[in-house]
């Protein structure tokens, strides 16, 4: 059984908390490990590493601190396959999937910010003819990065990377459905010799040890991805201490299909935003808003390009859909698929269980399921069910496309399809979402701001906007001398 540890002041270290946690592997269903449960002292512990880090760490040089954040990049990508097994472990991601996203872009989130920060401003000066103002961007201190389970290590190193080349010390927190890959980092980071202290890993349950990290009165900053009913508990908690906060939640997101896309392309894809990762990424679509006209030629085709998908061991490299990451997970989708035939919904397909001959007789497996007849009001249709569940919806103008795809209380991000770009600008510009895709998915350039509007999110990431979140502004202001 293995035992995942706590990485504190650079070492592997036992939790004082002895309160244990199964860690499954979603695939067979079976207990692979355990993990800490860790306690204010173990909180304590990292605060203090962190807090004796932080004066060295902070004074080196930009150039300096990018170093270490190449040589973590370049370490986990002489060990890519490892951690990309160890990923689709956790999850039961494919481990395609794991291969070619989640382990590469944990690469780039540290390469990326190692780069950009060279370039960032961290000083300005701003002169008139009464005086002189010296703007500084400077680190806050001790700041927290809570992640969750979809994309384990893509998500985590999306805010540790920022917030350790701006100069914080940070604690991190993985999810406890997924500890793996954030507890081999602890490894990565001693074989490049990271001065201890300056990141430090600590597992434990949301309500435990995210609550107790949350509510530390050391730690200056929070950078959260997870649902939006935990968001509003930490922004309550915060709020005592007027914490920065950064909250990054759930979606419902729409896909707008107009009958005249790149019509081969647009299917393609929207097979990837639906059921991609089981459809456990925040930024799937799972309500699917077809033109009157392509409504039943579309979902032909849909259904026959889902039921080709590969449903099997996410370790076989044929498998494109694998298992649900959690038994809640696997609970509450099938509780959401009983739900659409209540409310009146028709599955066209899946809508069950799938077995699978071998290892993973006993696994959490859903198969893609897309449903249709249920009205936008519908909880079918308003609430996240985040997994492979998808609703087909016809519409007839575009302003009614715009109003059902607005009518939620999310706003993460949309996705677009049409040829005629004025009209994909026009319906861009109306849509409640951080983030628009047109005639394209996931396809993500670092710079750019990343966030939702409404319930999904507070704040943006990426980019000048994480620096800017993991960093306090100064001015200094001298008098001109006459
Ligand atoms: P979750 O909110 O249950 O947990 C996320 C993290 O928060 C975990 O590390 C968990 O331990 C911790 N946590 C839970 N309760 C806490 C508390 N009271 N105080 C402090 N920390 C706490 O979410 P999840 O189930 O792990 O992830 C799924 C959700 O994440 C979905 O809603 C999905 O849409 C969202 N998500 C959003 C984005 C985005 O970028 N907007 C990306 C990925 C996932």
């Amino acid at each position: 059984m293995e035992l995942i540890q706590n990485y504190i002041s650079g070492q592997y270290v036992n939790a004082i908390s002895d309160d244990i946690i199964n860690i499954y592997e979603p695939a067979t269903a079976k207990v692979y490990g355990e993990l800490y449960d860790s306690n204010i002292e173990d909180v304590n512990s990292a605060v203090k590493s962190a807090e004796s880090a932080f004066p060295s760490w902070s004074a080196l040089k930009v150039n300096e601190r990018s170093n270490y954040l190449i040589a973590i990049a370049e370490k986990i990508h002489s060990r890519l396959d490892e951690f990309a097994s160890f990923e689709s472990r956790d999850t039961g991601k494919p481990i395609s999937l794991a291969r070619s996203l989640d382990i590469p872009r944990s690469i780039s989130n540290f390469k990326f910010f190692a780069e950009h920060a060279k370039n960032f401003e961290f000083e300005l000066d701003l002169n008139s003819d009464e005086s002189r103002n010296r703007i500084m961007r400077l680190p806050i201190g001790v700041v927290c990065c809570i992640s969750p389970w979809n994309l384990p290590l893509y998500l985590f190193t999306w805010k540790i990377a920022p917030a350790l080349v701006t100069g914080n010390t940070v604690i991190a927190k993985p999810s406890e459905i997924t500890p793996y890959t954030a507890y081999l980092l602890g490894d990565i980071c001693s074989e490049v010799g990271l001065p201890p202290g300056v990141l430090n890993i600590i597992h434990g349950k949301g309500p435990t040890t995210g609550n107790l990290l949350v509510n530390h009165k050391s730690i200056k900053a929070i950078s959260f991805t997870g649902g939006t009913s935990t968001g509003r508990l930490i922004f309550k908690s915060a709020s005592n201490s007027f914490k920065k906060l950064s909250l990054e939640m759930g979606g419902k997101n729409p896909a707008i299909i107009f009958d005249d896309c790149d019509y081969e392309k647009m299917l393609d894809t929207v097979v990837r935003s639906s059921f991609s990762n089981q459809g456990q990424i925040c930024l799937c679509s799972s309500r699917i808003l077809i033109e009157n006209s392509i409504y039943e030629k579309f979902k032909i085709d849909f259904c026959l390009k889902v039921s080709n998908l590969i449903i099997g061991d996410p370790i076989e490299g044929s498998t494109s859909f694998g298992a649900i990451s959690s038994f809640e997970q696997f609970k509450k989708i099938n509780d959401y698929i009983d739900l659409a035939v209540y409310e009146g919904g028709k599955i066209l397909l899946g809508g069950s269980q799938e077995k699978i001959n071998g290892r993973c007789s006993n696994g959490w497996f859903i198969r893609p399921t897309i449903i249709e007849g249920l009205e936008p009001t519908s909880r079918l249709n308003q609430e996240e069910i985040f997994g492979p569940v998808v609703t087909l919806q016809p519409f007839e103008a575009e302003s009614e496309a715009i109003n059902i795809a607005n009518d939620t209380d999310y706003g993460l991000s949309a996705t677009i399809w049409t040829r005629d770009l004025e009209k994909a600008r026009r319906v861009s510009k109306s849509i409640e979402a951080g983030v628009i895709w047109v005639n394209c998915w996931l396809l993500r350039d670092l710079r750019t701001p990343f966030g939702g509007m409404k319930n999904s999110g507070y704040g943006r990431e990426g980019g000048d906007y994480a620096m800017m979140f993991f960093t306090e502004q100064k001015n200094t202001c001298f008098q001109n001398e006459f």
